[in-house]
């Protein structure tokens, strides 16, 4: 029987939130914000100390160790667990007060340092699952970090499990942290030849059980247009203003389907983030999105046949289509290696939970290592309401993920 106490991840967490890690999206440094390394430090610190002499960070903000194989079988592939250091620009993580309240007794959780700040069962109904359970919250002023902190305390006391209990057999496991995952650059620096793991798993979502392992696939389309400039007072019947032909194309997007605000599940969409331009000159950058490559495609086609139809209204006038990749569904790779999924799957059931299988409409660092080279799903760690003053999560939640890794590292060994 594999038992991971709760309080003691909690007491973890509680620690690492203190640190203020948030990364900055307009920051051209890596990491993004220099303070990323603090947590990296202590970290790398950490895992001197219970006994992984390989731990190092590097310049910019990653730490990489090596729990080694302690099994006679030889042909166990590396397996990374790998979580984020960083907390979301969207909230104040400057000073973060996290408030253990040991047994939670089901009534509302006024946050003390903002009375406005009310976490109630109405509004989170998974918090009813952690009644006279530990529930860990901040006080009102910032968020918690439990995304990602959380994914970083359970594997520590995975870690520190297997080094407390070398009994079991388990083959060479990679520990990886990274900086700047919220600004969408976790994967940037970092080094897969250093890392020397073939299959990973992320530690970064929500409710207990859950497992992800489909992603959007993402990319941007540029509509440049031109239009005709002349001297404003002489332009009767030849000046085409692009900025108008910009205006008329985004009217004649689709209004009640295919866009964000329109969409859900997995439906894909086409999205406008920006316009920018003169009347001689104008741009519209979008985000596209879809589960498959072929939805991807024809959100491509129909985006371009829409807007050449504007153009055609006006005579002069002309246009460009550009698209650029920005990350691709990690299923496409993951089906290729089903024992990435399969093996979680087992894992999660072996600590008594039941699988919550999900598709995350965005990306995440999974998706991107997926394709450099290792194929990664994406596992729980309770985390809920992040990015947000409300942000909370449930010690138990994070002592079953702790142990959804020491179940999943044996299954490795055993099916070698
Ligand atoms: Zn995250």
């Amino acid at each position: 029987m594999i038992q991971i106490s709760p309080d003691n991840v909690a007491e973890r967490l509680m620690r690492y939130v203190q640190v203020d890690t948030q990364s900055d999206p307009t920051s051209k440094t890596h990491p993004t914000t220099e303070k990323q390394k603090d947590l990296s430090k202590l970290l790398c610190g950490e895992l001197l100390g219970m006994g992984l002499t390989d731990a190092t960070t590097d310049e910019y903000g990653y730490v990489y160790a090596t729990l080694p194989g302690n099994s006679d079988k030889k042909n166990i592939p590396a397996i990374c667990f790998c979580a984020h250091v960083d907390t979301a620009p969207d909230c104040s993580g400057t000073n973060v007060k996290p408030i253990y309240h040991r047994y939670y007794d089901g009534k509302d959780i006024v946050l003390p340092d903002d009375a406005t700040q009310v976490l109630t069962i109405k509004e989170s109904p998974y918090l009813k699952q952690h009644i006279n359970h530990g529930v860990i919250t901040a006080s009102g002023l910032t968020l918690l970090g439990g995304d990602d902190k959380s994914g970083v305390a359970v594997i520590m006391e995975a870690a520190l499990y297997f080094m407390q209990n070398p009994a079991i057999k388990h083959g060479d496991l990679k520990i990886l942290f990274t900086p700047d995952e919220e600004v969408g650059q976790g994967t940037v620096k970092v080094d897969m030849q250093k890392l020397g793991a073939q299959f990973g798993y992320t530690l970064d979502c929500g409710d207990a059980g859950s497992l992800e392992d489909e992603t959007f696939s993402a990319d941007a389309a540029t509509i440049i247009i031109s239009g005709v400039i002349v001297h404003p007072g002489y332009a009767k019947d030849k000046l085409v203003n692009a900025l108008k032909i910009a205006g008329a194309i985004l009217d004649a997007l689709p209004k009640n389907e295919c866009s964000p605000e329109t969409t859900s599940g997995r439906e894909g969409f086409v999205h406008p983030v920006a316009v920018n331009g003169i009347a001689e000159k104008t741009t519209i950058q979008f985000i596209v999105r879809d589960f498959t490559l072929a939805g991807l495609q024809q959100h491509h086609e129909r985006l371009k046949k829409i807007a050449e139809g504007v153009i055609a209204r006006f005579s002069g006038a002309t246009m460009e289509y550009k698209t650029t990749e920005q990350y691709r569904n990690m299923k496409e790779v993951l089906d290729q290696h089903p024992q990435v999924v399969a093996f979680a799957e087992e894992a999660i059931q072996r600590t008594g939970l039941t699988i919550i299988k999900e598709s995350i409409r965005g990306g995440t660092d999974g998706s991107r290592f997926s394709y450099i080279g290792m194929p990664c799903a994406n596992i729980f760690t309770g985390m809920q309401n992040i990015h947000s003053k409300l942000e909370w999560i449930g010690a138990k939640d994070m002592a079953k993920a702790a142990e959804t890794i020491v179940h999943l590292s044996m299954i490795w060994e055993e099916k070698a």
